[in-house]
């Protein structure tokens, strides 16, 4: 392709993803696709010569799109968002024509520079302490293993680093029943095991019970275990439940425990004053982690990491080969010795582009209007005498079920089922669900980049028709 017909095909590019974002609406939420469908349609080998761009494009539309589940409708309603927006797209083509490898400042400089920058911005946005330094990584799955893994290596006077587990003793790692499973992917995978997370159950709310916590510490520490970390979650997957970080924290201090928060979702919230509250108690927390790509409006992926004492994250993931010494090493952030990758996309040139295209009021203001919108539903579910709602709505989710009289347990969840599949499959919206105290239970987010309350209530009178139309 010459740079001429490079301008052209991205012309045309620009015009279908304006199209898109105009028409996203009147996609189908959720692909209907059946396994193996896609597939099938993609020949079985390369093609020896090369192809025009328009019959890429034709397949694209024909074949791509009707296997996509259409995140940026705004009636998608399930998991959490992954939020984009216009300015962050701009970005993402910048990002991708430089093609940069920022994986020391002088692979680029203002690649190191600008993430330091966005980093300080971010932390004083959510209302960290200011000593807190930070990081972009791919996803908060990668930062909570970098947390466990420095957490590892802290308690360990860094020993496993350099002579492996074999006489390091058995480490113990500590989060709510409710915790998001990359705690159990990270635990698993740097070496402390499965069976030495130990999960405290939770309060009412869904929220880590501290009392819970000390005892299993002081259990382990009689038995002669060592525990090393502590995660604690703003924002569970589940309802979003926030656990009591001071008192967790505490507990973290009296024993000498790392403490790490993920808020992957309910961080975006801490841009708020009003919701300042679930981060009381932050001096306690060594690590800190949460996704702009998912209800800041910023592209996956980017992912924002906070240790309070940054040389220990150095410290447990730097290596130096000769090929990358520099003279500028010591004086300059060199990101590949804050995470596991070397090769690191430039990624703080989204976040710079969606800041100051909204400026921080600006994301307030979205921000706020989706917690208001979560609110508004709760109070039309509560006012239906066959739905319920299950869970305290807190930020932009709300936990609910279809609850007629005169059914047992297991046929209202059998009920809820078929009404969540019958729901998805309308490709009018898109819910997910979790399992609360054994009751199959609809999660409905309402965080969407462009989700007005009109969305809401017009998918609320599908779910109340569809709901009452199932026959018993
Ligand atoms: C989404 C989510 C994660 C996982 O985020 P990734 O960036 O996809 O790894 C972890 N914890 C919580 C609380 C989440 O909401």
């Amino acid at each position: 392709m010459t740079p001429d017909e490079f301008r052209r095909h991205a012309h045309e590019l620009v015009e279908w993803m304006a199209g898109y974002m105009e028409n996203v609406e009147n996609f189908p939420v959720k692909s209907s696709a059946v396994p193996g469908e896609i597939f099938k349609k993609i020949p079985d080998s390369p093609p020896l010569h090369s192809e025009p761009f328009n019959s890429l494009m034709r397949d694209f539309d024909e074949i791509i799109i009707p296997g996509i589940t259409h995140w940026q409708n705004p009636n998608f309603f399930a998991y959490f968002p992954a939020n984009i927006s216009p300015p962050s797209i701009l970005a993402e083509m910048l990002i991708a024509t430089l093609g940069a490898q920022c994986m020391i400042w002088e692979t680029s400089p203002a690649a190191a520079e600008l993430e330091e920058k966005m980093m300080i911005w971010l932390r004083d946005m959510i209302g960290l302490p200011s000593g807190f330094e930070g990081v972009i990584e791919d996803s908060a799955s990668t930062a909570t293993l970098a947390a466990i893994l420095t957490a590892r290596e802290r308690i360990t006077n860094f020993s496993i680093n350099n002579e492996g587990a074999e006489h390091a003793g058995t480490l113990k790692v500590y989060c709510s029943d409710q915790t998001h499973s990359s705690v159990e992917k990270a635990v698993k995978i740097c070496g402390i095991g499965r069976r030495n997370l130990v999960k405290i159950s939770v309060k009412e709310d869904f929220s880590m019970d501290p009392e819970k916590l000390k005892e299993a510490i002081i259990h382990d520490k009689k038995c002669g275990h060592i525990p090393c970390c502590v995660v604690a979650t703003i924002g569970t997957t589940g309802t979003t439940a926030v656990d009591p970080l001071r008192a967790i924290g505490e507990v973290c201090r009296e024993n000498d425990v790392w403490l790490h928060v993920d808020a992957a979702m309910a961080g975006t919230a801490l841009i708020l004053p009003e919701f300042q509250w679930m981060l009381d108690g932050r001096e306690f927390i060594d690590s800190f982690v949460f996704n702009p790509h998912k209800w800041m409006f910023t592209n996956f992926d980017c992912t924002a990491y906070f240790v309070k004492d940054a040389r220990a994250l150095i410290k447990t993931f730097e290596v130096l080969p000769e090929y990358l010494k520099t003279r500028t090493r010591g004086k300059v952030n060199d990101y590949r010795d804050w995470g596991v990758p070397l090769g690191r996309r430039f990624r703080a040139l989204k976040l710079w582009y969606v800041i100051r295209s909204y400026g921080t009021e600006g994301l307030r203001d979205k921000v706020r209007y989706h917690i208001s919108i979560a609110a508004q539903l709760s109070e039309m579910i509560s006012r239906e005498t066959d739905f319920e709602i299950l869970a305290p709505v807190i930020i932009s989710l709300v936990c609910f079920r279809y609850n007629p009289a005169g059914n047992n347990e297991d046929k209202t969840n059998a009920l809820n089922e078929k009404l969540n599949h019958l729901l998805n499959d309308s490709g009018k919206l898109y819910l997910s669900h979790t399992v609360l105290n054994g009751k199959y239970t609809l999660r409905m987010v309402t965080a969407q980049a462009n989700v007005t309350l009109e969305h809401v209530e017009k998918a609320w009178d599908l779910i109340k028709k569809t709901a009452r139309s199932i026959k018993p």
